[in-house]
This record gives C-alpha cells, structure tokens and sequence, in this order.
C-alpha cells in the first residue's frame, strides 16, 4: 500500500477530516501545490494516540521514531514513567496559584537549581510559557535596564541573519527568515542584521575559526557607529537551529562577548533550543566558558512535557530594575508564570539529567551516531554534513529552489512511511532525537534515514 492509500483509510480518514475541519494546524498544509503546475503533493496529516519513549503509534497501531523530538522539545522519550509519577504527586498537591504575592517550592527549587548551574552568575529567573515570550521578556529588561540607568535611546536590538526567535510581534522582529517575516514584516519593529558566523560560508581558505571572527568584526563596526543606540544583541549560541541547523565555531561567542562589554550591550543567548544538554554542554554557552547577561530557556526545560519558559539574568541587572519605585519596575503579568506542573515537570528533567548521568550519555551516543551516519554523507548530492551535540544535518544538493519544499514534504512522507518522523527544513535534512535512544532504536533511525533519502532521491 503506497503513502496515500494507507492514510486514506476510513478509520484514519474520518479523525483527519474532523481535524482539518477544526483544528488550525500551524505550519501544515496538507495539499501542497507543485510550482508552474495545476498539481499538488499530498502530505498526511497522522492522528496520534500514544507514545512511549522515542516511540509515536497512531491510531492505526503504526509507530514512528521521533527523530526530532517533537520540535527539539522531548528529551527522555514519551509518556517517560519519572516524570509521570513526579506530575501525578504535584497534581495531588497544587495544580497551579499566581505568583504575584505567592510561591511555592517547585518554582524556587527550579530556580535555585539552574541558577547553581551557572554558578549563579545568573541568580534571577522569570518566568512564562512559551518560547517567544522568553525573548520578549529578555528584550523588555534589557531595554528597561538601560532606561532606568539613564540611557533613553537605547532601544534597538541586533540579530544575525537567518537567526530564529520565535513569532510573537516582538520576537518576529528579531528573526531573520523570509518565510516567517513574510507579510508581517511592516508590522515590525526595525533591527539591525549583521553577517552570521555560518560555517558552511568556507571558502578561499576560510576556516570556521575565522569566519567566526569576521563575523564578529562585523558587530563591531555596526557598534562603533551606533551603541549609544543599541540596548542587546540576541543570538541563538552555536546553532541557529530553524534557520537550518546552521553552525559555527564557539569562539564568536567569546568575541562577542568581548565586544558587548566594551561598548556597553546586553548579550542575549536564547538557548530554547540549543540549551538543555543539546549542544552536549548543559548550557551551549558553556562551550565558550561564557555567560550572557540574559538566558532564555524553554522547549526541553519541562522534558517536552508542559509549556514552560523563563529568563535568567544577573544581581546586577535584578537590582537595577527590581529595587526601584512602582514605574520604574519591570512588568509582564502572565497568568501562568511559574506553573507548578510545568515546574515539576523541569525538576524531574534535571533531576534525570543527574541521576542518569546524561550528558556522560549525550557524549558517547554522538560518536556513535556520527560514525554510522558517515557512509550516507558520502553520496554526491549530500554537502555540509555537520553536528553538535545531539544535532546531524547536511545539505541535499536541489539545483530549483523552488523544488525544495516539494523535496522537505516528499522527505517528510517517505519518512514516515519508514517508521520515522522527521521534517527537513527546505533541502536541510536533520536529526534531533530523544536522549535515550538504545542501539536497535539509533540502527532504525540511521537505516530508516538511509532508505528515505534513496528513495526520495531516485523517484526525482
Ligand atoms: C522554538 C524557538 C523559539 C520560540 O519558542 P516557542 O515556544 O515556539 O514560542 C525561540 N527561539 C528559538 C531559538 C527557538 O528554537
């Protein structure tokens, strides 16, 4: 039975129209048209009805590996038994109380616990709910910050081309890719858009390394002219991940560093994606030995379990911004800040990152995977094969641009159609998987990855 069929059948074809007919579905298009032609590519759309580990079955009873783990958000697999039985024992307790006013200990234990993981150099965390309303958050402070020390004009904000941020107004104002900004672009706030590290731009010699430094040399030109002007930068550490799983040499973290303390900007590290032992560091600025003046987190922080996201920052920025009279106090009243469950759900993450000794885990498992993913990147059409951590991705060679989001959707439904779930991003194919894949689960992943790509190939 090929692809469509299967997904046509009755039992899967009713929960499927009733979907489309009332759920949104973001980034979804189920029929997708094929350029300069009347005809579409049909793309399925998989109704789910459990999981456990690295494992998704839909409604049918047919699994597929999470490759990339439900959108860089699941750590340690689905349905994952510790954190199960840690949210069943908070729900008993407290489901969720405003923390205007009021604590309680699952968001102070969180908070102590990360803060000693940057050796509280960033002591402060605040908290929300999603991704996008981190970098709103560390934007606001930093803007905040600068005003209430006296330096009104501080208020626009740099960020690296193809950066990812996240789609709110605010948030949308500081990503730079096409697709996103789209017809939204007048809606938004200016910023300046300086070079990427992008390793992949190796040429004439070029190595990372210095490519790093170019790139860097490029904020400080940008910040000589205007940093009176300027509140923060904000960067995704080592991997701009939606841009393309791009990635580059840490030592631009440490330069850029550098360079915001001598002219007076914040560094904002959005590590949503990249933190949380990604990059094989816990934090992906620790692979610089750095610390940004603003930390987001989000994605991982709850296992893939709750919505939960928060900003750490330092005393210094705290007590400038804290310590002050009702106007001058920072403000972003969510309803659902520090969500007991959600915090729960992030101290039973940490406290499996401890027990099990995941990124000792996280060090070996790269290897492994890198080593059997080498014989794949040797075929010609496959350039820039790269990692971090627990991030593969190359580069499939698609002369037409315009041929390749029909190759992502053709990729994606082979894919599961192999028993796995992945989702390229244009001719960027990556793997981001769970961190507690066994072998027979990485064998899968790598064969299935395999017979994918041929076949997407050879059907061209
Ligand atoms: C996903 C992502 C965001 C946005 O997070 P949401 O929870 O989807 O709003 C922001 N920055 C980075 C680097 C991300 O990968």
């Amino acid at each position: 039975m090929n692809n469509i069929a299967y997904y046509k059948k009755k039992s899967l074809d009713n929960l499927v129209m009733r979907s489309l007919n009332s759920v949104w579905h973001p980034c979804t298009q189920i029929k997708y048209p094929i350029k300069n032609t009347n005809n579409f590519y049909e793309i399925p759309l998989i109704p789910i009805s459990h999981g456990y580990g690295p494992w998704l079955i839909d409604v049918l009873g047919r699994r597929y590996l999470d490759a990339i783990s439900s959108w860089w958000v699941n750590l340690f697999g689905h349905s994952n038994s510790y954190i199960n039985t840690a949210l069943k024992n908070q729900l008993n307790k407290l489901e969720h109380v405003m923390l205007s006013n009021l604590t309680h200990k699952p968001v102070i234990k969180l908070s102590e616990k990360l803060s000693s993981f940057t050796k509280y150099k960033l002591g402060h965390c605040f908290y929300s709910s999603d991704g996008a309303s981190a970098v709103e958050i560390a934007l606001k402070m930093s803007f905040h910050f600068w005003y209430n020390k006296g330096f009104l004009n501080k208020k626009k904000f740099i960020c690296l081309q193809n950066s990812y941020h996240g789609e709110t107004l605010g948030a949308l104002a500081v990503t730079n890719i096409k697709l996103f900004k789209g017809i939204y672009k007048s809606l938004l706030k200016k910023t300046y858009i300086i070079t990427t590290p992008d390793s992949r731009n190796l040429n004439k010699g070029n190595n990372a390394h210095e490519i790093a430094r170019c790139a860097a040399f490029d904020l400080e030109i940008l910040l000589k002219k205007s940093s009176n002007k300027i509140a923060a930068i904000i960067i995704e550490p080592l991997v701009q991940c939606a841009g393309g799983m791009i990635m580059y040499d840490s030592v631009y973290l440490k330069l850029v560093r550098e360079i915001c303390n001598n002219y007076n900007i914040h560094l904002i590290a959005d590590e949503i994606a990249v933190g949380c032992g990604r990059t094989g560091k816990f934090f992906a600025c620790e692979h610089a030995d750095i610390w940004p003046d603003f930390l987001c987190l989000s994605k991982g922080i709850t296992g893939g379990y709750l919505p939960l996201s928060l900003v750490m920052t330092t005393d210094k920025i705290y007590n400038l911004i804290y310590y002050k009279n009702n106007m001058n106090s920072f403000l972003h009243s969510h309803s659902y800040s520090g969500n007991p469950l959600a915090c729960c759900a992030a101290l039973a993450t940490l406290e499996i990152f401890n027990k099990h000794n995941i990124l000792q885990r996280i060090s070996q498992d790269m290897k492994k995977i890198t080593k059997k993913l080498t014989s794949l990147i040797t075929h010609p059409q496959i350039i820039n094969f790269r990692q971090q951590g627990m991030i593969w991705a190359f580069d499939v060679i698609i002369e037409n641009p315009a041929q390749r989001e029909i190759f992502s959707q053709k990729f994606f439904s082979t894919a599961l159609k192999n028993e796995l779930l992945l989702r390229p991003i244009g001719n960027t194919v990556y793997l981001m998987p769970p961190y507690i894949l066994n072998k027979n689960e990485i064998k899968h992943m790598i064969l299935a990855i395999f017979k994918t790509f041929n076949e997407v190939i050879s059907s061209k």
